[in-house]
């Protein structure tokens, strides 16, 4: 299919109805908040607790606006739910991008506009137009097109409750020559510095593990951010770290297929001495010696001239 071709299949699918709305299993619900509220650890008790929820403005308990999208969603395993999902306009898009190619998909991303807060009892419906769907760009991760989804989620009523506008990437993937993981040939995305991690970086750069520390109750926390997590003070500095621990979690991450990253790629969670743990890479193991409290340590990798990343190496316990 030629990219004319392409395109002049997918005209007719944009911005018309596709199908039958989708309507939720299940009416807005309790329980389903309360889920959600222990997920995120979202206390505000309007959500959750009813003679709160009374006398507040709301008049009663209401949905986390957030949650739109979950009253919809149609589960991973039911007949239904995949029948209703490959009948759906959306899906006969995504095939056709499939049919020419554009094989691999990632969520760029998304916008969300509430109308009104939503209530237990309250059944939402939700209708999906593709708004747009980009000519063909090439992007980091390879050639492809940005599908433009908008959805609309309507009550029992049909009175419009929120909307939400949804893009993905459809793109063709790299090819590979073999079965062999394909060598990094580009270099590593460069880590967004700001006000909060400059010190880790700068560390970086000095070959120190820097963590960041709370002046005012000495509390440790990784990543680092603007405010501490236990007292919530705002004047942080940091320690140096040995750089000593023990893999804390693992994983063989195969996907996705990124060109500066080497497959599979092992990623470790590290618990320091310290006390917190830090997200990095692992070297010079074997696969089948890798293992949850392998004695580890930090070293520096050049992994372009002049720019050091922190990775970790088993060590002697
Ligand atoms: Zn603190």
């Amino acid at each position: 299919m030629s990219p004319q071709q392409l395109m002049e299949r997918l005209r007719p699918l944009l911005g018309v109805r596709l199908g039958e709305p989708v309507v939720a299993r299940d009416p807005v619900n309790l329980p389903m908040i309360h889920h959600w509220c222990d997920a995120i650890d979202d206390r505000n008790p309007v959500y959750t607790d009813p003679e709160f929820a009374q006398r507040s403005v709301h008049g009663g308990i209401v949905a986390p606006p957030t949650m739109l999208q979950a009253w919809t969603m149609p589960g991973l395993v039911s007949k239904e739910a995949r029948e209703a999902r490959n009948a759906s306009g959306v899906f006969a898009v995504l095939r056709l991008l499939d049919e020419a190619g554009f094989t691999s998909v990632v969520a760029t991303n998304c916008t969300q506009e509430y109308v009104r807060y939503l209530r237990p009892g309250d059944l939402l419906s939700a209708e999906t137009l593709i708004e747009a769907v980009s000519e063909e760009k090439q992007t980091a991760l390879g050639a492809g097109h940005f599908v433009t989804q908008r959805t609309s989620y309507r009550d029992q009523n049909g009175e419009l409750v929120a909307s939400m506008s949804f893009r993905l990437l459809k793109f063709r993937p790299p090819v590979r020559a073999s079965a062999a993981p394909p060598a990094a040939t580009k270099p590593r995305p460069k880590p967004a510095i700001t006000h909060d991690n400059r010190f880790f970086w700068e560390g970086v750069a000095q070959r120190e593990l820097r963590i960041q520390r709370c002046n005012a109750c000495n509390r440790l926390q990784h990543p680092p951010g603007p405010m501490c997590a236990g007292c919530h003070g705002l004047d942080l500095g940091y320690v140096r770290s040995r750089g000593r621990g023990s893999v804390y979690s693992f994983v063989w991450a195969h996907h996705p297929v990124v060109p500066a990253f080497e497959l599979p790629n092992l990623i470790v969670l590290v618990e320091l001495e310290e006390g917190t743990r830090i997200v990095s890479n692992l070297v010079g193991v074997a696969r089948e010696d890798v293992r949850i409290g392998l004695p580890v340590a930090v070293e520096f990798a050049e992994v372009e001239p002049g720019r050091l990343l922190p990775r970790f190496r088993p060590v002697a316990a």
